[in-house]
């Protein structure tokens, strides 16, 4: 049985002091028995003070350069992570491969950095709405989980979680429907089958994002292949969380 992962992505919003009040309300609101994880991904100068007053929250980075470090001005590192407490880094989104040329091959080598560092990825991947309407999604997905995952151990991907975010889904307020969610959630689920046995295959958290909310999480979270959610707007306000908490209780 894998228990369920919902992670909000916050993206570029929120102020240091923002993130702390935001971490404090949801740790009183916590128990650390509920039966899902939950955390949230936040910007690097957010971290420090998200896993300060993290309990039972999991403080996710939202990127990490694939070097120990360099020459590449403005990049974080994934032992910089390490040092601040990160235990999840979420990497591959569609908006890093869109906007700041992130690709199959350097997914694959944070990957294997953050590995090497104890942090557990939550690879994205996803496709265009061009793709989607060219019948062309399960194409698509199969090659980002092949090379996004290339030379990793069975044992790596059974334990990491993967998000499947239909880009056309993403910010726009128009969900995948649950079928169309699950339909790709469980193409990705063959995919890590097809490259590392079933038994990984049943290990790996495979997560729904785009357009998640309150009113529409439970019915992704029922269906067999989805294990969670990665959420954007919906992660922000602390009632809106709190609401997406109640649901899965
Ligand atoms: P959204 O974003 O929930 O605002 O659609 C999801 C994501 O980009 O992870």
């Amino acid at each position: 049985m894998r228990k369920g992962i919902i992670v909000g992505n916050w993206k570029m919003n929120k102020t240091p002091s923002e993130a702390e009040s935001f971490m404090k309300e949801m740790e009183a609101y916590l128990t650390g028995n509920e039966a899902c994880d939950y955390g949230i991904g936040a910007p690097f100068v957010d971290l420090d003070r998200c896993v300060n007053n993290a309990k039972n929250l999991i403080v996710a980075a939202e990127n990490c350069h694939f070097e120990d470090n360099g020459a590449f001005t403005g990049e974080v590192s994934v032992p910089m992570l390490k040092e601040v407490g990160v235990t999840y880094c979420i990497i591959g989104h569609s908006e890093r491969r869109q906007m700041f040329a992130e690709t199959d091959e350097t997914v694959n080598k944070k990957l294997h950095k953050l590995f090497a560092n104890g942090i557990t990825p939550i690879m994205c991947c996803g496709e265009t709405l061009e793709t989607y309407e060219a019948g062309k999604t399960e194409e698509w997905v199969r090659g980002q989980i092949a090379a996004g995952l290339k030379d990793l151990t069975g044992e790596q991907v059974a334990s990491m979680v993967i998000a499947y975010e239909p880009i056309w889904a993403i910010g726009t307020g128009k969900s995948a429907t649950k079928e169309i969610a699950e339909n790709t959630c469980a193409i990705v689920r063959d995919e890590v089958k097809k490259n590392f046995g079933a038994d990984v295959a049943e290990k790996v958290r495979i997560q729904y994002g785009g357009s998640v909310k309150p009113e529409n999480i439970k019915e992704y979270m029922a269906e067999k292949d989805i294990d969670g959610a990665l959420i954007g707007g919906a992660s922000l306000k602390v009632d809106s969380f709190k609401a997406i908490i109640d649901a899965t209780k």
